[in-house]
């Protein structure tokens, strides 16, 4: 039988917001029951029009807001909090940075580690258009190839040209394919159909050396006129020195597929972090937020706190990015990493850098961690930036089998982090200094944090 809740749909009743969730979305409660409310901040008292009540939870639309929060600010362009592109953009930056540490400090005390300290997050002089990198779907809109987003949640496209949060040089090249690709009638991909050519257009820039790369991801292996149109698009746009076509012809909601090829320039394109050079490759991982990331990296390095006669590992080490910050303090570093073209990018960034005292593998950091136990090397120090699903319990257990010092944990997800204090914990090691939220992803309600973990 039906639970009773203390809503129903189409009631009509005026509540206070008290919380954000992940997503971005007030939370008003009601008897306990929670009522998850879009655009709705904080502090508001709402009068709301419930949209579906569900066993344990609801949802409701903002008819009135009876009060404002004073950190509300004119929330742009609504498309893009539709998108989900920056669910955060109608809440001033400050009160974006106290609900980050919020995030952290609320997951902690969940655990009951809530003796644990969380500093104030950091966060950027300026909160916007900051990401390097692009990856905007292509679809049919009135019968032209355009380019924008999907509302959030759906498959309903939404055309777009200003992204707010990516470099504006990235939305002008965007546009700019976007035109090419309609010149030579180029169809846009079907979704329903699994028919058409282009999916997406990813572009990537250089921060510090302004080299755009464009990759177009195509549904087919053939791409008609590739070489005229790739000719065209380096005509439009000088700085672009690598066009690449990638082919993804499953019907999935992942980007890329395996295989990419160069239509015209380089495979690659270069960037700076902290006065290192990087190759960056079409399917490596390079971290969206240059200004934020060589502070995150530096104070990564910094609480490391190397002298020079340690041996590091860097697992997870994607192109090298912080293994090379790493080695330039340690005397050997290691660095494991999934993607083989990573770890090609990896050893080619040492390199370029004149660093010799790194060793890459291709490699999950589980077995690599293990094989590393086995082998008898003795990590000081283990840095690890793992994907949103955390740490394997296995490489914890290796870890701690190596027994370095000290652990440098750099996450993108408070939840596995929070996770993976208390796994540590039941090896031996424990938090002793306050966590450091970054915001590398402003206007939206992602947190990066770095914890140490230390040997009792
Ligand atoms: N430290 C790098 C990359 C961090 S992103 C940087 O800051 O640029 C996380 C990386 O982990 C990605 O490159 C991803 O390919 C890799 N990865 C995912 N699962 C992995 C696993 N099980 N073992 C090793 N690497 C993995």
């Amino acid at each position: 039988m039906k639970k009773n809740t203390p809503v129903k749909k189409n009631d009509e009743l005026v509540a206070t917001i008290s919380d954000l969730t992940y997503q971005g979305m007030g939370v008003a409660k009601v008897e306990g029951y929670p009522l998850f409310v879009a655009g709705a901040l904080p502090g508001e008292e709402v009068k709301l029009h419930v949209l579906k009540a569900d066993k344990n939870y609801g949802f409701a639309k903002a008819l009135e807001y009876l009060t404002t929060s004073p950190d509300r600010v004119s929330a742009g362009k609504k498309e893009l909090v539709q998108t989900g592109i920056t669910p955060l953009q109608h809440w001033a930056y400050p009160a974006q940075l106290k609900y980050k540490r919020k995030l952290v400090v609320d997951l902690l005390q969940k655990a009951h580690l809530s003796d644990l300290e969380v500093a104030d997050t950091v966060g950027m002089e300026e909160p916007y258009h900051y990401r390097n990198k692009a990856q905007v779907p292509a679809r049919e809109w009135h019968g032209k190839l355009t380019t924008g987003f999907f509302r959030r949640g759906s498959h309903n496209f939404i055309p777009l040209e200003d992204y707010y949060i990516q470099d504006p040089r990235i939305d002008e090249v965007i546009i700019a394919v976007r035109d090419i690709l309609r010149k030579y009638k180029v169809p846009a991909y079907k979704e329903e159909k699994h028919s058409g050519v282009i999916r997406n257009v990813m572009v990537r820039r250089g921060h510090y050396t302004g080299e755009v790369m464009v990759v177009l991801v195509t549904k087919t292996k053939k791409l008609m006129g590739a070489a005229e149109i790739s000719a065209d698009i380096q005509k439009a746009c000088p700085d672009v020195i690598s066009v690449m076509q990638n082919i993804n012809t499953e019907k999935t909601n992942v980007i890329l597929g395996k295989t990419s090829k160069v239509l015209r320039g380089r495979n690659y394109i270069q960037d700076q972090l902290n006065g290192l050079t990087f190759d960056i490759s079409a399917q490596s991982f390079y971290q969206v937020n240059p200004v934020q990331t060589e502070k995150l990296y530096a104070r990564a390095v910094e609480l490391a706190g190397l002298t020079g006669e340690e041996t590091v590992i860097d697992a997870y080490c994607g192109i090298g990015t912080i293994s090379l910050s790493l080695a330039q303090a340690a005397k050997q570093v290691y660095g494991v990493e999934i993607v083989p073209a990573a770890i090609e990018d990896a050893k080619q960034n040492a390199r370029l850098n004149h660093l010799e005292n790194l060793t890459f593998e291709v490699a999950s950091a589980e077995d690599a961690m293990k094989k590393w136990a086995a082998a008898g090397i003795k990590p000081d120090v283990i840095v690890v930036d793992p994907p949103r699903k955390g740490l394997a319990a296995e490489f914890i257990e290796a870890a701690a089998t190596a027994a370095p010092q000290k652990i440098v944990y750099v996450s993108c997800n408070p939840a596995t982090l929070v996770r993976d204090i208390e796994r540590f914990g039941e090896q031996g090691y424990s938090v002793k200094q306050p966590l450091e939220p970054f915001d590398q992803f402003p206007q939206t309600t992602h947190v990066e944090t770095i914890a140490v973990l230390e040997r009792d």
